[in-house]
């Protein structure tokens, strides 16, 4: 049985797509505001160097990837690639797609039984863009080939406005195509600090009308929608992140998160983690279906198992969640975690709170004093960086006076950069002077 550690997911540095649906927030909506975005940029590290940081034993077991454009993943020329390195080191690879670039899915296809095996393409059903362009016979055909090549899928239309004129040939062409009706998200204005629902219909008609698609995908999104997580404690930075595959900059989920890492270079330093905590920044769980799911982020909140959301039964007896993506997407990835303790929770909270300049609270402080005080019974502290962790941390020190000890330890703040400043750190300071994270200060 498969065992996910982490779930990873990835920016891929493409804002070129074929399409140009009108619920865009990517490419089209790029479009339409008269830009012209790059239509990709290269990876910055090479694959392997990307893989080799990527390891199994560096994120401490397999992983689930999911890989995402701003524009149509597959037309990032190095992605497959990229994706055929991650499976052959025994990870799990999903791809969201709009299932028009067919040479890449014969690719995938391609591969042997096991790689494939591991494979989840989320094939977005743009319905009237493939009538459009006339691609709704290509699109089918790749879902059937993929699905006949054992690979684990979904089909998934956006339920906007636009689409509800066409809901009885929508239906249609799902029953003719592939034997079963498709799962639902909701189209939603990302850029608007509520992430309203984009819908001008009243609500209850807009959930009535798309109700008949039985989607649990689409249920369990209104279910979550507007639950503010700030109450919770989010393990986004530990479990689950955003990975810029571009940069390696390695965040604790997307837009006003912070940095965990940057990880793509310096590949020996472990990833020291840190959680978002009660910091969530968004007015509901941005994408709650996996996060919960799949990630089990909150694990006291129940919510159904991602493969509920993500499957369909066919008329023939197969399903689009194929065996090994049945053991990961049956589970949650919290069952392979363990939780902090409170102390752990206090000081991660902490440590978010001070780097966003926000006082961290009464509790932080006094466990810092006791740290501080315990470590300084045996080393000669020192903080390394700038800003308002460090200065915070070093009035701290300073208050506990006697800090002579001969064993010496440098404590670096800016501990997203961790991995590019220790082997400066190493090469000016005494052979014996140990340097650590501020993440891990609690743990010393
Ligand atoms: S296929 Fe995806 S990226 Fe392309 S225009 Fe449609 S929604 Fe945007
Ligand atoms: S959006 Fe979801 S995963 Fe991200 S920090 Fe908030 S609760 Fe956590």
């Amino acid at each position: 049985m498969y065992k996910v550690r982490r779930f990873f997911d990835c920016q891929v540095p493409v804002n070129r797509c074929n399409f140009e649906c009108d619920y865009c927030t990517v490419g089209q909506w790029r479009k339409v505001n008269g830009e012209h975005p790059t239509q990709y940029t290269p990876f910055k590290y090479s694959i392997e160097q990307m893989t080799n940081a990527l390891t199994p034993e560096r994120l401490g077991g397999v992983c689930a990837f999911n890989l995402c454009g701003n524009g149509e993943t597959f037309l990032h020329p190095q992605i497959v690639e990229f994706a055929e390195a991650l499976l052959k080191q025994g990870h799990f690879v999903s791809i969201v797609s709009n299932g028009t670039v067919t040479s890449a899915i014969d690719y995938l296809c391609e591969l042997d039984e096991t790689l494939r095996s591991h494979i989840f393409i989320k094939f977005s059903f743009h319905y009237t863009e493939l009538l459009k362009k006339n691609l709704l016979k290509q699109y089918f055909a790749n879902v059937k080939k993929a699905h006949q090549a054992g690979l684990s899928l979904t089909v998934e239309l956006v339920a906007s406005d636009s689409n509800v004129e066409y809901i009885d040939e929508i239906k249609q062409a799902c029953m003719e195509n592939l034997g079963v009706l498709c799962h639902l998200t909701d189209p939603r204005l990302n850029t608007a600090s509520d992430i309203r629902h984009l819908t001008e219909m009243p609500m209850d008609e807009h959930l009535k009308i798309w109700s008949q698609f039985e989607s649990k995908l689409f249920d369990y999104r209104q279910a979550t929608w507007g639950d503010n997580r700030q109450k919770y404690f989010c393990y986004g930075g530990v479990w689950s992140f955003n990975l810029a595959l571009g940069s390696g900059k390695l965040k604790q989920c997307y837009r006003n998160s912070d940095t965990v890492q940057f990880i793509f270079d310096n590949i020996e330093e472990p990833i020291h983690f840190i959680p978002r905590g009660h910091h969530c920044s968004f007015a509901h769980c941005f994408n709650s279906h996996v996060f919960d799911c799949l990630c089990g982020v909150v694990p006291e909140i129940q919510s159904p198992f991602y493969i509920e959301l993500r499957n369909r039964k066919l008329p023939d007896g197969t399903e689009w969640i194929k065996e090994a993506y049945k053991d990961i997407y049956g589970h949650r990835i919290c069952e392979n975690n363990d939780e902090y303790s409170s102390a752990e929770k206090v000081y991660s909270d902490g440590i978010i709170s001070l780097l966003n300049e926000k006082e961290p609270g009464e509790d932080f402080e006094k466990l810092v004093d006791i740290k501080i005080s315990e470590l300084t019974n045996i080393y000669s502290i020192s903080f390394y960086g700038e800003g308002y962790i460090h200065d915070w941390m070093e009035k701290k020190c300073t208050k506990k006076g006697e800090n002579d000890a001969e064993k010496k330890i440098i404590i670096v703040t800016d501990f997203a950069n961790f991995a590019q400043i220790k082997p400066e750190l190493l090469n000016k300071s005494d052979v014996d002077t140990n340097i650590v994270s501020i993440v891990d200060m609690i743990r010393l």
